[in-house]
């Protein structure tokens, strides 16, 4: 039988870390032929997951060398790609979640009728700018897409309110999983000055905050942590802020300076999942850390107006907070005083998989060439 030649087009770091398992997967099965294409939409953070799972790409983009805004990024990304796919005119290509390079690939593809296999689909607010432009990305996406993989059945759900057909749909788990499992079994160096961090004595929150749409909140998610810090001597805070400047401006002028709130550069994704690993609890706007905090049983207060997660809302594991600074610091002192409450987070078992998520989308790509 001839070989399914697929590509993969990721860009950013959340790409990267949930479809590394699916690429090796790919690159592992006889019956395929993986070409790898990175646009380099988050360059150096996608080299670090690249370099962490030892992934090397086939082609890299290389688009953000003069600085564009999101228009120049997806009409560079569809140019270069198109004269990509017309040299190697793969059987299909494979886009993940919501980005600008989900986007364009899909749309790439698209223009030259190759098959599109959107992993992560059906992830649904249903708020046209929120997330902003995610929500829209991903809707567009699925309209262009052949084999949706759905992390769950709630997605596959959304996914048949827009009248996909059942047959194009495959719930699969969330590849984030995988990801966490490779990544634990490693035994890598960690910096100094985290590892001290890791091992103190004080209680963690981890913070993450980077949300377009939450730019003119973020103060109120600022005030709260600075509420708790000064309520509690036996916490820390460890925030790795987000590089969009945005944020780092408004992380100087909000959060007071105190040596239990540690302002670092973002992680590696080793690092960071040690450091979630230790966390007490969570409070983020991130997407994927939604997914990974369920299967480390670490509580989150998602600091958003909405969440396409709600699995983990009907787990117990997610508590949908908002920005609000009274409202972040109730739900914290609940989980920093009452251990029953804090139990209570995690209950039921993580709703988005087994790990073997990568090997479901081979084998449904292989069946989908060979019938
Ligand atoms: N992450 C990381 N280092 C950091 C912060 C996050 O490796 O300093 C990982 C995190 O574990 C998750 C992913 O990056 O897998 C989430 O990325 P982000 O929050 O930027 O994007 P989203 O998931 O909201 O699209």
């Amino acid at each position: 039988m001839k070989k399914v030649k697929v590509m993969s087009v990721i860009g950013t770091r959340p790409e990267g870390i949930k479809m590394v398992p699916v690429i090796k997967a790919l690159q592992n099965d006889p019956m395929i032929e993986s070409v790898f294409v990175n646009t380099g939409q988050h360059k150096d953070q996608l080299d670090q997951v690249l370099n962490l799972f030892s992934v090397t790409p086939d082609y890299d983009l290389g688009i953000m060398k003069n600085k564009p805004n999101l228009e120049q990024i997806i009409a560079t990304i569809l140019i270069e790609l198109s004269k990509i796919l017309d040299k190697e005119k793969p059987d299909i290509v494979l886009v993940h979640g919501d980005t600008a390079t989900t986007l364009a690939g899909a749309q790439a593809a698209f223009f030259r009728q190759i098959p599109v296999g959107h992993v992560e689909a059906g992830l649904r607010t249903f708020e046209k700018y929120s997330p902003f432009p995610e929500e829209m990305n991903r809707q567009v996406v699925g309209k262009y897409t052949t084999l949706h993989f759905a992390a769950t059945e709630a997605n596959k759900r959304n996914l048949l309110a827009e009248m996909v057909k059942e047959d194009e749909i495959f719930v699969v788990g969330n590849t984030v999983i995988d990801a966490l499992i490779d990544v634990s079994s490693k035994k890598l160096e960690i910096p100094p000055h985290i590892k001290s961090i890791i091992d103190s004595p004080y209680r963690t929150i981890l913070l993450t905050t980077h949300r377009r749409e939450n730019l003119e909140e973020l103060n109120d998610v600022y005030k709260a942590v600075n509420h708790l810090i000064k309520e509690y001597n036996d916490i820390q805070i460890v925030f790795p802020i987000h590089k969009n400047p945005a944020v780092r401006s408004i992380v100087s002028s909000s959060l007071h300076k105190n040596s239990r709130i540690h302002l670092l550069e973002p992680l590696d994704y080793y690092v960071f999942s040690q450091v979630m690993n230790c966390s007490h609890f969570i409070i983020t706007d991130s997407g994927g850390i939604q997914e990974e905090a369920p299967a480390l049983k670490k509580p989150v207060l998602v600091a958003r107006k909405s969440t396409e997660r709600i699995e983990g809302v009907n787990a117990g594991t997610l508590k949908l907070v908002g920005t609000n600074t009274e409202a972040i610091i109730k739900e914290s002192k609940k989980l920093l005083n009452d251990s029953s409450y804090y139990q209570s987070f995690f209950q039921n078992k993580n709703p988005y998989g087994d790990g073997k998520t990568s090997e479901k989308i081979v084998s449904v790509i292989k069946n989908y060439f060979s019938s």
